[in-house]
């Protein structure tokens, strides 16, 4: 008896999915709002940064002056591998109301080389109820300006189905790097139709990095393709220099883009109208890491001057805020 009342409690001690001991959620949220609601009130749009990545070598107070100086509400704060998804909650603690506490990046070599264990604890993770979104986890990656991984793990393959599965059961959103290539759309296809309950950020829409491969996602028509067909799937936007080209081919990616014009480049009136049809399925990621820590201010100003003043007031609040707000709360904002 004495057994069974021993097994009993320590079953009642085991964390419940979802409500497991952390910060409280309510007090969280309303840490947020605030932050978000003083920039509105100093006459600013503010901005959630969906996409950071999160080194020990830049000083979150260094991150917390950009964001100050740049507008930006909110980082959903991804630590790369090493860090461990607990670095994100050891920031919110030190910044609340500012950091959103996400799990890590799948871009390190525990997430390319099917680490077992690397994905259980992600899984712990994101059923612990501690984290408002996953990181970014690549698919197809193109050597970049900081980093040389040339790597496929196929969408459809065993690790990032766990990545859809989890998503699917928490109601977590999460990034995807996948180059959008045509004959890399399938694997993609796949996934988004087996779970539509997943909520997937595709990254960096808006680039084209080869004309010669990537001919569906040579102009809006793909990206309106994909919304219409897969409601459970988000964007976030190219965050490259307008004009620049992608160093293995030498063409300019941002397609989003009029002719490269300095210093204000002029949003498509077709990426325009995308962006105004669609205002519920964009949000803004700045990409910014380590190396590109330097072209914060850049990033978001591009993002402000080229895109948000250019879209109407409605489509540029949500995608500056509001649709992240859903994806990380799962409610509507609030005006
Ligand atoms: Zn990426």
């Amino acid at each position: 008896m004495g057994i069974l009342l021993l097994a009993f409690c320590i079953f009642a001690m085991l964390p419940v999915p979802g409500h497991a001991a952390g910060p409280d959620r309510a007090e969280q949220l309303s840490g947020y709002e605030a932050t978000i609601r003083g920039i509105l009130a100093a006459g600013k749009l503010p901005i959630i940064d969906v996409e950071y990545h999160h080194g020990d070598k830049i000083s979150l107070s260094s991150l917390l002056g950009r964001m100050d100086a740049n507008g930006v509400a909110l980082t959903w704060l991804g630590p790369n591998e090493k860090l461990g998804s607990e670095e994100s909650l050891r920031q919110y603690e030190r910044y609340p109301g500012r950091i959103v506490p996400t799990t890590v990046h799948g871009d390190g070599p525990k997430w390319h080389g099917n680490d077992g264990q690397f994905l259980e604890s992600l899984e712990k993770d994101a059923k612990s109820g501690r984290f408002f979104a996953m990181g970014e986890f690549e698919a197809r990656h193109y050597p970049s300006s900081t980093n040389d991984r040339d790597v496929h793990k196929p969408v459809d393959s065993e690790g990032m189905q766990t990545i859809f599965r989890i998503s699917s059961e928490t109601g977590i959103p999460f990034l995807l790097h996948h180059e959008a290539e045509d004959a890399l759309l399938p694997e993609l296809e796949r996934m988004l139709a087996k779970y539509p309950k997943a909520k997937v950020v595709w990254c960096h829409v808006g680039r084209n990095r080869n004309r010669a491969t990537w001919k569906r996602f040579r102009d809006v028509s793909a990206v309106v393709e994909f919304l219409q067909k897969y409601p459970n799937l988000y964007f976030d936007i190219v965050q490259s220099k307008p004009g620049s080209k992608y160093p293995g081919t030498g063409q300019v990616e941002g397609i989003l883009y009029n002719a490269p014009r300095d210093p204000i480049e002029f949003l498509e009136s077709d990426w325009k109208k995308l962006f105004e049809g669609f205002p519920d399925r964009f949000v803004i990621g700045t990409d910014v890491n380590t190396g590109r820590f330097p072209q914060y201010d850049r990033v978001i100003t591009t993002f402000r001057q080229v895109i948000l003043s250019k879209i109407n007031q409605d489509a540029a609040a949500r995608m500056a805020y509001k649709n992240a707000w859903k994806l990380m709360t799962g409610t509507e904002w609030k005006d």
